[in-house]
């Protein structure tokens, strides 16, 4: 058990059986199924990628009603590669659904504890989700190599402790995201992840001043210091950069690609 693909009603995407079974919504969806153009094709969700909006949003249509959601059912971060979190509820849901102006500004993290689904944009950071069974509270974070440096998920777990909920007790998913298959990385940012994390067991040298950087594996080791159980971390070894057929990814593609949603709701 643990993430695996499901083909809905229309949309292909990734998910985890066993927090469905909890009585939450989450995911990740696949670039498949929907309306953009190449470099976009086809399910693009990033309406800040340059692509159509008019397409992005035909495309977010799409998402929402393989998930029965409407559009006020999710609430988006602006996303800076920041390590700024919030909190949102309900007088939030549909923020950055239609259009970028209503973004939660200046956030790459996000939590409730209302029915309000989080959602955010991702092409090979990796996308971390958080559920606390006890407190009944979902989080979402986007941690590419600066916010893992920056260790956001351990922001998101600080704000699920400080509202009552035991670290022991949260459940964490790593979803798919750039893997060290296809992530090189130069000596002076290998240095940089060295000594913010006193370890290095994420990074593999490759040869002269080259490294491969895990970045599932970083955060994952930052979250069991913080106190989370292992057995209680959902990882998956999907990379965003070896499966283009399901994937965009913003290194394989040269920056100019499409973005696949991370989602997570209590119901
Ligand atoms: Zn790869």
């Amino acid at each position: 058990m643990g993430w695996e693909w499901r083909q809905g009603s229309s949309l292909k995407y990734f998910t985890i059986p066993e927090w469905e079974a909890y009585g939450i919504q989450m995911g990740f969806s696949s670039r498949q199924g929907g309306v953009s153009d190449i470099p976009y094709k086809s399910l693009n969700l990033g309406l800040h990628v340059q692509d159509k909006p008019e397409n992005v949003l035909e495309d977010r249509k799409l998402l929402l009603s393989e998930l029965g959601a409407a559009w006020s059912d999710f609430a988006l971060g602006e996303q800076v590669h920041g390590t700024n979190v919030a909190w949102v509820g309900e007088e939030n849901g549909g923020r950055g659904l239609c259009n970028l102006d209503t973004v939660v500004q200046n956030i790459d993290g996000l939590l409730t504890q209302s029915l309000t689904g989080l959602m955010a944009m991702f092409a090979d950071c990796v996308p971390v989700y958080f559920y606390h069974p006890v407190i009944k509270a979902v989080g979402i974070a986007h941690a590419g190599w600066k916010g893992t440096l920056g260790k956001i998920c351990i922001r998101v777990l600080q704000e699920l402790f400080q509202a009552g909920g035991k670290i022991e007790d949260c459940l964490i998913a790593l979803g798919p995201s750039i893997g060290p298959c296809c992530y090189r990385i130069d000596q002076a940012l290998a240095e940089r992840f060295k000594s913010e994390f006193m370890q290095n067991c994420f990074l593999t040298p490759l040869g002269p001043g080259q490294f491969s950087l895990d970045l599932r594996k970083a955060n994952r080791s930052l979250l069991i210091k913080a106190g989370v159980k292992p057995d209680n971390i959902w990882t998956t070894l999907a990379c965003t950069a070896c499966n283009s057929e399901d994937f965009f990814s913003y290194r394989r593609d040269g920056g100019i690609t499409g973005r696949m949603a991370g989602w997570i709701r209590l119901l």
